[in-house]
């Protein structure tokens, strides 16, 4: 027995987790500890909620709520979504608690006695217009490595690159999109160039890491490592532990990584021994693996060892497992279905074990791998359904019918043989991949397995052979329901709770997991009485169709998240203003706003568009779209796209969008709301059934209603969320 150490890096708390999540870095290792657990290791699984950052600030200012409600609210989201989903962590805490406060200053003033962090002056990016420095993702800008257009202001994300002020190319505020000024401001640094040939010498013998973490590792390694601030110029996260220090926090990947650390911490003490930590973080003969997505590399196989060798006395990485990310491009349908991969509301119409196979067997180990629906039908239908759903069953009925127990084996000892030499060689390769965190291959030896049971079943013939020969009959499914027992062990860290169903028709004592994994091999007792069999899966169909019926006229629209560049007035109207509109390309759309914004507040404003009405000449301007807007009268308010939204962005509610042009006589048969959210319904002047994001609750967002007296609305959402309007407007208004 063994004890391992499993670090999860900490999902952002600022939207619900969704499958790509799940297959970069929860589900690999929910598998591992599993599996470790079945071989009677003890596992101590931590992560929790990443609640500081920018991401947290972006998406509370844009909601107009305080950063702690967001960070809560999905905090909440997220940990029930992780446990719904079978993913067992020791912990699942957050970072916004006082133990791991205290945990991070300790590991800031124990670094900084050591040597390991200086103050120095630097520069970055401040936004004269809103008066403030702009951390992080309060910039954008072209990344100078990779060209990526939206790369943020300390790191791209899509080629990993990771910068200080002033690298960015045309850098703006995401706020106003003024260009921001380069100011001296004053931060601690983590002496990381006084850590390279300890890292490169600590790096020598992980060979056992995937290629791509070892190469990313290596380029960081040999562009030689630069000091990096570790402190933001911000107000939400932990406090720098110094005096005269207002107005600075510890930066947020700083502060995160050493979660690890105060997660195991605060585990210990609610297990009722402080130090039961200790155990895994300073016996150097204590594994421990790290489970992350590819952005989060460097961070843990340079920065976050370099911290530990700086506080010195805890273990460094021993693997660092990182995946590829799962993608979306897909075709068509799965695109336009955004807003149904988040974790809740797959979970609402999938079994667990349904989600966690797809992903699993789906996993981007080795390269990028896409999500589409058609893909997620086939491979639960035509691989967990059809061959291994299907050869359970057909064993389990078959003899529960002609049997109702485990028949006694009284055939020859090549035919046992056979039977079981199949579960070892299969059982061995899956160790093999397991332990070396090679969860899709493991899968594949698995499933290959069911296919020789089916096979084999399909060649003893026993619906024949019972009529001639019950007692040889007997002897053969004996062998097969040991076969159906290795496979539900070997499954269950993927598949726990239709193995633990299994399990149970076998007529087993106790549970599968209590069993472990050397119940692959043990001997099924003869007579034990069986359970009736029920189908452990069944086919799912996805509902290609769902929206076409009620939300048909919906999809007549094709709106987009935009962003007004430039304002100014028409020249032939008073009431009337001129936009410059970003909506992935720059639109002309003449609007009707004059008397509710002035044109600063339009410019940097974001917005959702009406892409595909036919352009018009209003006043001799012409016009190529219509920005949406709540109307109650006295009051006009634009409508705000999904948090987080790139102009250009798709705002389908999960639909189709039509790439036809409509007329504004269509568009104006079209009935949009303004509607609160409250519980699980919808007020529209009455409560409606909601379809799409309802988790801004209090909050007001807009729905489509396919009539008047409809009593299901549909939510104008991205995969990102709602579109949101001024909690001023009155549920029921008008949209136009
Ligand atoms: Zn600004
Ligand atoms: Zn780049």
């Amino acid at each position: 027995m063994a004890k391992v150490l499993v670090c999860v890096a900490w999902p952002y708390a600022n939207s619900p987790i969704h499958l790509g999540h799940v297959a970069g870095s929860l589900l690999p290792p929910d598998l591992f500890s599993r599996y470790r657990r079945l071989r009677g290791d003890e596992v101590l699984m931590v992560s929790g909620s990443d609640q500081h950052g920018t991401p947290i600030t972006v998406r509370a200012e844009k909601e107009k709520v305080t950063p702690l409600e967001v960070a809560e609210r999905y905090h909440e989201i997220n940990k029930k979504a992780i446990e719904d989903l079978d993913i067992e962590f020791s912990l699942f805490t957050k970072t916004h608690t006082e133990n791991h406060f205290r945990v991070v200053s300790d590991v800031f003033l124990d670094l900084l006695q050591k040597g390991c962090l200086y103050e120095k002056s630097t520069l970055q990016y401040y936004c004269p217009s809103c008066q403030k420095f702009l951390p992080d993702r309060y910039v954008e800008g072209i990344c100078p490595a990779c060209g990526n257009e939206k790369a943020r202001g300390d790191q791209c994300e899509r080629c990993g690159k990771t910068f200080e002020g002033g690298e960015l190319k045309e850098a703006k505020c995401v706020h106003c999109i003024t260009v921001p000024e380069l100011r001296e401001t004053k931060h601690h640094f983590i002496k990381l160039s006084a850590f390279q040939e300890r890292l490169i010498d600590w790096v020598k013998d992980k060979q056992h890491w995937r290629p791509s973490v070892q190469l990313f590792t290596q380029n960081w390694l040999e562009a030689g490592l630069e000091d990096r601030p570790i402190t933001r110029d911000m107000e939400w996260g932990v406090p720098v532990p110094l005096p005269g220090q207002d107005g600075k926090v510890i930066y947020v990947w700083f502060d995160a990584v050493i979660g690890y650390l105060s997660a195991s911490m605060e585990w210990a003490q609610r297990s009722g021994d402080p130090d039961a930590w200790k155990a895994y973080w300073t016996d150097p003969q204590v594994r421990s693996y790290y489970f992350l997505g590819k952005d989060n590399i460097p961070f843990h196989t340079i920065i976050w060892p370099a911290i530990l060798m700086g506080r010195g006395g805890l273990n460094l990485p021993y693997d660092v497992p990182a995946n590829e990310f799962l993608t979306f491009k897909g075709d068509k349908v799965s695109k336009s279905r955004g807003t149904t991969i988040d974790i809740p509301s797959l979970l609402k119409r999938y079994e667990p074990d349904i989600i966690r196979y797809y992903v699993a067997a789906n996993m981007p180990e080795n390269k990028d791998a896409d999500f589409s629906w058609e893909d997620f039908e086939a491979k639960i239908n035509n691989e967990l359904v059809a061959t291994l759903g299907n050869y359970y069953h057909r064993v389990l009925s078959f003899t529960y019918k002609h049997f109702g127990e485990v028949p006694e084996f009284k055939g020859a000892s090549e035919d046992r043989e056979e039977m079981m030499s199949a579960i070892r060689e299969a059982r061995d390769a899956a160790e093999d991949a397991l332990d070396g965190c090679h969860f899709k291959r493991a899968l594949k030896t698995i499933m290959d397995l069911a296919q020789f049971g089916n096979r084999h079943f399909d060649s003893v013939g026993p619906w024949a052979l019972i009529k001639k020969d019950r007692e040889q009959c007997g002897s053969a499914l004996y062998l097969h329901l040991m076969l159906v027992k290795a496979l539900a062990v070997l499954s269950s860290p993927y598949l726990p709770r239709s193995s633990e169903r299994a399990w149970k028709f076998l007529g087993q004592v106790g549970t599968l997991q209590q069993a472990g994994w050397s119940a692959v091999e043990a001997e099924l007792p003869a007579h034990q009485k069986l359970n009736e069999p029920k189908p452990l899966f069944s086919k799912i169909e996805v509902e290609k169709n769902e929206g076409d019926s009620v939300f048909g006229g919906f999809e007549t629209l094709n709106l987009k998240a935009g962003r007004i560049l430039k304002a100014r007035d028409h020249p032939n109207a008073d009431s009337l203003l001129l936009l410059e509109v970003d909506i992935g390309k720059t639109i002309q759309v003449v609007a009707g706003l004059k008397a509710y914004y002035t044109k600063e507040e339009m410019e940097g404003r974001e917005v959702v568009v009406v892409s595909n009405l036919k352009p018009a000449k209003l006043r001799g301007e012409q016009s190529q779209g219509m920005l949406l807007a709540a109307d109650a009268g006295e009051i006009v308010k634009l409508v705000s796209p999904p948090s987080g939204s790139r102009p250009g962005d798709a705002v389908s509610s999960g639909l189709k969008q039509s790439d036809r042009v409509i007329e504004f006589k269509d568009f104006q048969k079209l009935i949009l709301r303004v509607a609160e959210v409250s519980g699980d319904h919808l007020d529209v002047g009455r409560a409606v059934k909601a379809k799409g994001p309802t988790e801004l609750k209090g909050r007001k967002v807009v729905v489509y209603l396919p009539s008047e007296d409809a009593e299901e609305a549909l939510v104008l959402s991205s995969e990102r969320g709602p579109v949101t309007v001024d909690d001023a407007m009155p549920g029921g208004a008008t949209v136009r």
